[in-house]
């Protein structure tokens, strides 16, 4: 375990780190989730001069070096490029987050009247733990597509006038056989459940449901069929907040794995003076296995590299395939920090920890690596020099003791393809639940890593 790098912090350090992690919580207390992060990226790609690729195609304008441009895929995915001044081919820089959370999915049809109680059925999405997620306030985000062709984005529970939402649980009086329950039973799938009225209207049947309907109307004019074309998520309501008495780390839902979406994002606008192609991709779910049009194993991103080849007058079939032979990535994705409370998962000498900066995570994967991308030891001794020649804080890592568990990244998609990859983001502690915690040293840390990889390798 090397030195804890408060102790290494000029005064400008800490000004600076104070600044990232500021606009990080706000950043993070807005976009919750992918569709958001999308949407209030693009806002501030563009406030820095970032066009639509799209524009490009279809006014058959070309593409040249300092050229910032941006992918929108479905709302839900963003790729980012500033065009470099050497030629595409010998590759690009390649910044890779994901920007989907662990979180319930409302249903298709979700709304339903028991014992004159509403209720929205959901359907959990990613990794959780169950039982974390009843008697915590909940905000819906999402939206509603109508057939019309209106799109309505829904967002209740955020703004401090706004109502909560949330699951209930048995009180301890009436627990004891649920307490003698194993853990991932003691709140089972189909129990989480959101209730969200009490109040019945003058109808006969299901007036308290037929009441939501009433205000749902009101609010954003829909009916019940049209949570057949809605995506709802009920996430924590709540800002991000600094997290301990010293301030030193932040609370915050959905940190895995917008912490490094977000400094990704950061760096990437910040460095726009680039001698390679630099990119900035923020992926949706990952969470539950890259898949779909747009997660990272759908062919959105090698698509738009094509187009950006073509733009460029590089029209040759071999164009595509040597960008990527010749383009280095951070998979930039979160570690296990680690806890003390919790040793006996962690491997000691293998851990990552709280303020020791950014993690590179050679490999993920479980039962003897499996899934995994295994980084080739001469990109990581690049990015030592990089990282050693630029005052950046680094630590190695996996992720707990072998044969504890495992999971995996983004980062083998595109290794397939023949990128070096290799992950590399911020260590988290209660990873996954309803509240993540931060290190601010290590958001710091990353940031200044991710702007010294675009300029430098
Ligand atoms: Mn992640
Ligand atoms: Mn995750």
């Amino acid at each position: 375990m090397k030195d804890n790098i408060w102790k290494k912090y000029s005064d400008e350090d800490i000004t600076k780190l104070n600044e990232i992690c500021d606009e990080y919580r706000k950043f993070i207390s807005e976009s919750k989730i992918e569709r958001e992060v999308t949407r209030n990226s693009i806002k501030i790609a563009e406030e820095y001069g970032f066009i639509n690729l799209d524009k490009y195609i279809n006014e058959g304008r070309n593409l040249y070096p300092g050229a910032k441009v941006y992918v929108n895929n479905r709302n839900k995915s963003l790729a980012l490029f500033v065009i470099g001044k050497e030629d595409i081919t010998k590759g690009i820089n390649i910044l890779g987050a994901h920007v989907d959370s662990p979180r319930l999915d409302l249903k298709a049809s979700p709304l339903y009247e028991d014992t004159d109680l509403a209720y929205l059925d959901t359907h959990y999405y990613g990794g959780i733990k169950k039982y974390q997620w009843v008697t915590l306030p909940l905000a819906l985000h999402g939206v509603i597509a109508k057939k019309n062709g209106d799109v309505i984005n829904v967002v209740i529970g955020e703004d401090e006038s706004d109502p909560v939402i949330g699951i209930t649980d048995l009180l301890p009086h009436l627990g004891a056989e649920q307490m003698k329950k194993e853990a991932s039973k003691v709140v089972e799938g189909e129990k989480l459940d959101v209730l969200i009225g009490s109040m019945p209207n003058d109808e006969e049947e299901n007036a308290v449901k037929n009441n939501i309907l009433t205000i749902l109307k009101n609010k954003y004019d829909i009916e019940e069929e049209d949570f057949l074309s809605a995506e709802i998520e009920v996430v924590p309501a709540g800002k991000a907040r600094d997290f301990g008495l010293d301030r030193s780390m932040v609370m915050a839902y959905g940190q895995d794995d917008k912490v490094c979406a977000y400094t990704s994002l950061r760096a990437f606008l910040d460095v726009t003076d680039v001698n390679r192609t630099t990119s900035c991709i923020l992926v949706d779910k990952e969470e539950i296995g890259s898949v779909g049009s747009t997660g990272m194993r759908s062919n959105f991103y090698e698509n738009a590299i094509a187009e950006i080849c073509s733009l460029l007058g590089h029209n040759e079939v071999t164009a595509l395939p040597r960008t990527l032979k010749n383009s280095f990535m951070l998979s930039s994705d979160v570690n296990a920090a680690y806890d003390p409370l919790y040793s006996d998962v962690m491997d000691k000498r293998s851990s990552s920890y709280f303020n020791n900066g950014v993690v590179f995570c050679k490999y993920t994967g479980s039962r003897g690596k499996a899934g995994s991308n295994d980084a080739d030891a001469e990109y990581i001794a690049k990015l030592r020099k990089i990282m050693d020649d630029n005052n950046v804080y680094f630590q190695i890592s996996e992720l707990g003791k072998v044969d504890a568990g495992g999971g995996g990244t983004i980062a083998y998609i595109l290794a397939n393809k023949s990128v070096n990859v290799i992950d590399c983001g911020v260590g988290v502690l209660s990873m996954h639940a309803p509240w993540e915690v931060t290190a601010k040293a290590d958001i710091y840390e990353a940031y200044k890593c991710y702007v010294a990889f675009l300029k430098e390798a």
